[in-house]
């Protein structure tokens, strides 16, 4: 049901060989999506057939279409007619009443609420990758001012509900905005509340478009810049994603702005700003070389990874990866940011400019230390551990561990002690 499955690779403890196999793209949770399938597999016709009956049955109750079409009409009625229901997260309109009645309703939708469908849908809560984690307003806020000032026209959001709707919602209230954005998600509730040039229903694992050729052709299109509209992908995706998934398919997206762009910037990539946790920085360089990742911690309503750092304020792990020049990427200096002219880039507060590494080198916003038997700046809660040869927190234990890490899947450390963390 989410379209073309990914293949994996099974390996075993100890063993160099793997087995291949394909499984759901979208959903690691086998509770989710129980689709499974070796690589070499031979799959009988009887399976093939309950298969695709499977895949039908798993298909929304409304199509894009219908839903603007109801949400048309849901326009037209008069506020005490207008209900939500939260037990389906469904629009409904009036006849529809009586098959939700023990349900739980919103009432009196407004055409605010209408315009804010972020806050009217619960938010998703898969663990692994379906979790959404919506921006906080400062966020989003500054993320919209900082395109606009950048001179972009255009956002095509990919897995950015908050930031499309606030594009959307000025764009329909002030005359003289000129912001457009275009909505790419895997959550077909947004289709109840956004037009099929406004919305695509889209599997950023596997650059899956649900609408087919029609809906990729409206994304080609909005990213066609006409009179020189210039456009950034933002990207927010869920942070169980699998980075090489996510790359793969958002390269796809960049190229598909190639070829819509003529001549004009061929030797270009698309502008983008990737937010991800700072500890995929070496992975996402992997793939992107010429990104790198900026200073500002993205807030968010409901994140459970936030730590309370001294200042009592939240400490967000979660930063921007762009492929833009950092210098132009400026950050509030009301929030504690400052240029460091040497790096020619903005940087927390506390990122003091280590001389030995020539860089402001702290990652999490604590000014780190220089450790000279390492070579390089580590955390402030570090020290060099003679047995590990390497700096750790005091109390680690030296054996290494068994489980893959997390951020190379290599065995024999964990993700804070990764070496391709500090590769970059
Ligand atoms: N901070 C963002 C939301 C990020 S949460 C904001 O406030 O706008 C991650 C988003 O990615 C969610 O909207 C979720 O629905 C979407 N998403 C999750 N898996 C996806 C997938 N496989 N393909 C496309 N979008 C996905
Ligand atoms: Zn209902
Ligand atoms: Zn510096
Ligand atoms: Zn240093
Ligand atoms: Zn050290």
């Amino acid at each position: 049901p989410s379209g073309p499955a990914l293949l994996f690779l099974k390996t075993s403890q100890g063993k160099e060989e793997g087995r291949r196999f394909y499984a759901c793209s979208a959903c690691r949770d086998r509770k989710d999506c129980n689709f499974f399938q070796w690589e070499d597999e031979k799959v009988s016709e009887t399976r093939l057939a309950a298969r695709e009956e499977y895949n039908r049955s798993h298909q929304p109750f409304f199509t894009h279409r219908q839903n603007a079409e109801r949400y048309k009409n849901f326009v037209l009625l008069p506020l005490s007619k207008r209900r939500f229901c939260q037990e389906c997260q469904q629009l409904l309109l009036p006849a529809e009443w009586e098959k939700h009645s023990d349900h739980q309703f919103l009432c009196d939708i407004s055409t605010a609420q209408l315009k804010s469908p972020s806050r009217i849908l619960y938010p998703l809560e898969n663990k692994k990758t379906n979790a959404q984690y919506l921006f906080a307003d400062r966020s989003c806020q500054f993320l919209l001012d900082l395109i606009i000032d950048l001179g972009f026209r255009r956002v095509l959001s990919v897995g950015t509900p908050r930031l499309h709707e606030i594009i959307q919602s000025k764009a329909s209230q002030e005359e003289d905005f000129r912001v457009r954005s275009l909505l790419l998600d895997i959550d077909f509730r947004y289709s109840q509340f956004y037009a099929e040039d406004e919305f695509c229903h889209y599997n950023m694992f596997n650059h899956y478009f649900f609408g087919g050729e029609a809906a990729r052709e409206t994304c080609r299109k909005f990213l066609y810049q006409d009179n020189g509209e210039r456009v950034i992908m933002v990207t927010d995706p869920p942070f169980g994603g699998l980075v090489e998934a996510l790359a793969s398919s958002f390269k796809k997206l960049m190229a598909m702005w190639k070829e819509t762009g003529g001549g004009g910037h061929n030797s270009q990539e698309m502008p983008t700003f990737w937010i991800f946790p700072y500890f995929f920085e070496a992975r996402i360089l992997e793939f992107f070389p010429s990104f790198s990742m900026m200073d500002y911690q993205v807030d968010y309503d409901n994140h459970a990874l936030y730590k309370h750092g001294k200042t009592g304020r939240r400490q967000s792990p979660v930063r921007i990866f762009t492929n833009l020049t950092p210098s132009m990427i400026v950050l509030p200096v009301e929030e504690g940011y400052r240029f460091c002219t040497i790096c020619q880039r903005y940087v927390s507060s506390g990122n003091q400019h280590c001389e030995i590494c020539n860089s402001c080198t702290s990652k999490d916003g604590r000014q780190w230390k220089h450790c000279v038997l390492c070579k390089k700046c580590v955390k402030p809660s570090w020290f060099h551990c003679n047995s590990c040869n390497c700096c750790a927190l005091q109390n680690h234990t030296c054996e290494k561990t068994d489980a893959g890490c997390f951020v190379c899947g290599k065995t024999g450390h964990k993700r804070s002690t990764c070496p391709s963390l500090s590769r970059a």
